[in-house]
């Protein structure tokens, strides 16, 4: 096993600073709801990074690249909680579903892919793998994810066909959540007032999908979805710029990347 290079002094004040402030920022927008998930997102930062941020006590980090995942996992502490939040393909299944402590796929978007994870994922695992649905609830080309539920018909959606297959013919899977990226404009023009067009229909499509599920498969049923404990059908958004109003809106994850760790510069050599 390789070893990760520690992190400079200056970098490691650095980062703990940033993850300071994001932290107290996440705290005073969630002082009245459930403590919220920070995910750290560290794509194209190097794992001294992510080593000086564990060391300040951060769990949970997010990352886009199954390569990537799987160099850093490698040679990076065990007790960290691997999110994976990029674009995922069924071919990439198995070698995701490899990493020993990757915690929860926050981008499933076919029945295709929750298949071949189902597949993939060790028997011998103690928990089943957390997986959090794409929704574009922008609809704009660019972003990936299942359309929003709207509040009739909801049974005809994919996203629908989808949470019920996790639920019913995947049992290594745990139907954790919805999770979406938005519209980049709603955060830019976001005022005191309005809320996130995008995060409101996140919300609206988690209610129509709970309400779905008890109807389908009984309230003694509700136990094999959601959070471990609560039940509840979580919701990852808010980003950088936008995770106040997301935490307003109700988000129970968070995924923070250029506010913790700065700009990130796309690298051609790792
Ligand atoms: C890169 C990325 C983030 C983090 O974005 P920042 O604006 O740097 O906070 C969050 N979620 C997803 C899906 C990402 O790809």
């Amino acid at each position: 096993m390789s070893t990760v290079e520690r992190p400079s002094t200056e970098r490691v004040e650095e980062l703990k600073e940033s993850l300071a402030d994001i932290r107290s920022r996440v705290k005073a927008v969630s002082l009245t709801t459930s403590k919220p998930t920070l995910v750290a997102v560290s794509k194209y930062k190097p794992a001294s990074d992510i080593l000086a941020c564990f060391e300040d006590e951060q769990l949970d980090f997010g990352e886009n690249y199954v390569q990537e995942l799987e160099d850093k996992a490698a040679v990076l502490p065990g007790e960290i909680r691997w999110h994976f939040i990029g674009t995922l393909q069924s071919n990439k299944a198995k070698v995701l579903a490899a990493i020993p402590n990757l915690y929860s796929i926050q981008t499933l978007a076919s029945i295709k892919t929750a298949t071949a994870l189902n597949k993939a994922f060790p028997s011998d695992r103690s928990t089943p793998l957390r997986v959090l649905l794409q929704v574009n609830t922008s609809g704009e080309d660019s972003k990936s994810g299942l359309p929003p539920l709207s509040s009739s018909n909801v049974e005809e959606f994919e996203l629908t066909q989808l949470a019920t297959h996790i639920v019913k013919e995947c049992p290594k899977l745990r139907l954790e959540g919805l999770m979406t990226i938005g519209a980049l404009e709603l955060s830019l023009t976001a005022s005191e007032t309005e809320k996130n067009a995008d995060f409101e229909r996140l919300k609206e499509t988690r209610d129509a999908l709970h309400a779905h599920l008890v109807k389908q498969f009984g309230e003694s049923n509700a136990g094999k979805w959601g959070h471990e404990t609560t039940g509840k059908l979580l919701l990852s958004m808010g980003m950088s710029s936008d995770f106040d109003a997301a935490l307003k809106s109700g988000s129970d994850i968070v995924r923070v990347g250029t506010g913790i760790f700065g700009q990130r510069v796309k690298k051609t050599t790792a």
